[in-house]
């Protein structure tokens, strides 16, 4: 079964993502839990929270359907002590969050060395951060999404984020998000079906599909290997359709919620309307 939707809106409460997941014919839905450019948020309310659970149910959302993003400004990599804090912190936060929501799942950007610090010592701090929150956390599994490799931004290769997992001491709350157009921008070259079997054989090989946890499908606007995250409305850009004929045929992409971010909201419907019906 194939899960298939759109970061939606969170404007005015949690409890309106799913009815606006709902609107554009979504089996699957992305959202902010609080504002993605602001470090602190008010705790969720009570009424908030409720709510938010009474409407998964009636739109039929379950938690291996909703895949919660954190806030942007969060860089688990951070090489200098106070930022990292700061940021473990507001992560910690995001996670209670989705405890609060009975989600199951948070996708985060993993991190960025900004130039103080080696990539390896960066994904040290990145797992150390995971470590660190997964422990005073229950049921949340921590699901590190991969990075065009904009400016110092790590998790743009398949080793990044399998070195990320290896130094995460409880595997079962570990995964990975791969968006299309951030592989593709960081030079995965999988937009034939031969490319797309090359890719995913190198990803089962150095990840293993048993971490994937989530997608995002966008087309890019900017050229393979580009390292630069411009998403694109599907069959609109440098990847094509046929990645998404590929991944909408294959069962290993089953039972995870896929999303779109592609930058006209207005064909959102008529996207997931085009996913669901190459299925073959
Ligand atoms: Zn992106």
């Amino acid at each position: 079964m194939k899960y298939i939707g759109a970061h939606v809106s969170a404007a005015g409460g949690v409890e309106n993502a799913p009815e606006n997941a709902h609107k554009l014919g979504a089996t699957a839905f992305a959202f902010f839990t609080k504002n993605q450019r602001q470090w602190v948020a008010k705790p969720l309310t009570e009424e908030s929270i409720s709510a938010f659970k009474a409407n998964c149910k009636k739109y039929g959302y379950q938690p291996h359907q909703i895949l919660p993003h954190d806030s942007y400004l969060i860089n688990l990599g951070h090489p200098e002590e106070e930022p990292l804090q700061k940021s473990r912190n507001a992560f910690l936060d995001e996670i209670q969050r989705c405890e609060q929501l009975g989600l199951d799942r948070i996708n985060f950007h993993p991190g960025s060395h900004l130039k103080k610090t080696s990539e390896e010592k960066c994904l040290i701090a990145i797992a150390e951060s995971i470590n660190w929150a997964l422990d005073q956390t229950f049921g949340v599994i921590a699901v590190i999404e991969n990075t065009a490799g904009q400016g110092t931004n790590l998790g743009f290769s398949f080793y990044q984020l399998k070195s990320i997992i290896n130094q995460v001491e409880d595997k079962s709350r570990v995964g990975v998000c791969i968006d299309t157009c951030h592989a593709y921008s960081a030079g995965y070259d999988f937009k034939t079906k031969a490319g797309f079997e090359k890719v995913f054989k190198e990803f089962e090989e150095v990840v293993g599909f048993k971490y994937l946890k989530g997608m995002y499908l966008n087309d890019s606007k900017k050229e393979l290997g580009s390292r630069v995250d411009r998403h694109e409305s599907l069959g609109a850009g440098t990847i094509g359709l046929e990645l998404f004929e590929c991944i909408m045929n294959d069962s290993r992409f089953d039972g995870i919620p896929m999303v779109l971010e592609t930058p006209n909201e207005e064909i959102w419907p008529q996207e997931i309307q085009l996913l669901k019906e190459i299925q073959r």
